[in-house]
C-alpha cells in the first residue's frame, strides 16, 4: 500500500514530489513514459524565478527530478492506463502492475493542441510555438504569426505586439469566437492584422521558420506568407482521459476542483494545468503542487489518527 501516488511528472507532480518525500511520505511517482511534461518540448524558460540568465526547459525538468530524487521520491517512467476510484484503496494500474494507495495526486497536464501540418515538428522552438509567455521575447522586431480565433489568440497576439514589429492573426473563419471585449482590443491594435478564413497547411524554412503556407479555405487556393514566428493558440487540451468516469470533469474535459486541490473523490488530488484553464504556467503549476502534497499529507495525518482512535 501506497501512501501517496502522484501520477505526472511535470512542475507539478514534480513538486508535489519534492514536499511528499520531504514530509517522509515516501511518493511514488508514475511519470509517464516521457516524463517532464510540458517543458520538456520548450527551449529556454527565462520566467521560472531563480535562474536570472535562463534556463533550458528540459534541464529544468531534470534538476525538479534530481530534486525531487534526492529526498527519495521513487520516480517510474511508466504511463498509467487505467484508475479505479470507486472504493478504498485507491486503484492505479500501469500496462504491467496495478498500486493501491491512500491518496493520489493527479498531475497529468495539459498538452498544448498543434496544427499537425508539414515542418512544424521539426520547428518546433525554431520559430513555431504554442507559449507566447514562453518565447515571445525571442522575436523582437519579427513578423508573428499568431494562429486561432478564440480568447488565447487575441490574448497572445497582443502580448506579441511588445515584442514584434508586427503580428498577424490567422483565423479559419470569418469572425472570432473570442470574447467581444478581447476580440475590440486586438482588432483596435496598429499592430494587429487579421487573414480571415485561412489556415496554415505548412511552415517553411530549414534551421528557422521563414515563412508558412497558408490556404484560402474558401476558394482552396495556396500561397506563401513571410513571417518569422508562429505561435498556435487553437486551445489545450487536459490530459484526463484515464479519469473519464472515475473523477468528476468539468464540460470541457478539465478536472473539477472546488479549492485548487481537493477533487469530488475523497484522498485525490490534483496540481496543475489538468485543473487550470486560466495561468498555466510553470511556476502556477509548482505552486500547485506544493499545495496538493501538503493537503494529501494533511490527508494521511487525518485517516492515520482515526485509525488509531477507532
Ligand atoms: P478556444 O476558445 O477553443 O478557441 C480555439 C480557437 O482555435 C477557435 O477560434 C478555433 O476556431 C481555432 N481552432 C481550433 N482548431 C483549429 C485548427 N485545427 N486550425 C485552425 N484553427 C483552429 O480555445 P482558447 O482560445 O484556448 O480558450 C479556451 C478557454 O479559455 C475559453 O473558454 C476562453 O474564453 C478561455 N480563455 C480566457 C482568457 C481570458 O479571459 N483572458 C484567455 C485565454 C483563454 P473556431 O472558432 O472556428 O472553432
Amino acid at each position: 500500500m501506497e501512501r501517496v501516488i502522484i501520477i505526472g511528472s511535470g512542475p507539478a507532480g514534480l513538486t508535489a514530489a519534492v514536499y511528499a518525500a520531504r514530509a517522509n511520505l515516501n511518493p511514488l511517482v508514475l511519470a509517464g513514459g516521457m516524463y517532464g511534461g510540458q517543458l520538456m518540448l520548450t527551449t529556454e524558460v527565462e520566467n521560472y524565478p531563480g535562474f536570472p540568465e535562463g534556463i533550458m526547459g528540459p534541464d529544468l525538468m531534470i534538476k525538479f527530478r534530481e530534486q525531487a530524487e534526492r529526498f527519495g521520491a521513487r520516480i517510474e517512467n511508466v504511463d498509467v492506463t487505467s484508475v479505479d476510484f470507486s472504493g478504498t484503496p485507491l486503484i492505479v494500474r500501469t500496462s504491467d502492475d496495478e498500486y493501491h494507495a491512500r491518496t493520489v495526486i493527479i498531475a497529468t497536464g495539459a498538452s498544448a493542441r498543434w496544427l499537425d501540418i508539414p515542418n512544424e515538428t521539426k520547428l518546433r522552438g525554431r520559430g513555431v510555438s504554442t507559449c507566447a509567455t514562453c518565447d515571445g521575447a525571442f522575436f523582437r522586431d519579427k513578423h508573428i504569426v499568431v494562429v486561432g480565433g478564440g480568447d488565447s489568440a487575441m490574448e497572445e497576439a497582443l502580448f506579441l505586439t511588445r515584442f514584434g514589429h508586427k503580428v498577424t492573426v490567422i483565423h479559419r473563419r470569418d469572425s472570432l469566437r473570442a470574447s467581444k471585449i478581447m476580440a475590440a482590443r486586438a482588432q483596435a491594435h496598429e499592430k494587429i492584422d487579421f487573414i480571415w478564413n485561412t489556415v496554415p497547411v505548412g511552415v517553411l524554412g530549414d534551421e528557422h521558420m521563414t515563412g508558412l503556407r497558408l490556404k484560402n479555405v474558401n476558394d482552396g487556393s495556396e500561397y506563401d506568407f513571410d513571417a518569422d514566428a508562429l505561435f498556435i493558440a487553437i486551445g489545450h487540451t487536459p490530459n484526463t482521459d484515464i479519469f473519464r468516469g472515475q473523477i468528476d470533469l468539468d464540460a470541457t474535459g478539465y478536472i473539477e476542483s472546488a479549492d485548487g486541490t481537493t477533487t469530488n473523490v475523497e484522498g485525490v488530488f490534483v496540481a496543475g494545468d489538468v485543473n487550470d484553464l486560466r495561468y498555466k504556467q510553470a511556476i502556477t503549476a509548482a505552486g500547485a503542487g506544493c499545495r496538493a502534497a501538503m493537503d494529501a499529507e494533511k490527508h494521511l495525518e487525518a485517516m492515520e489518527f482515526s485509525a488509531v482512535l477507532s
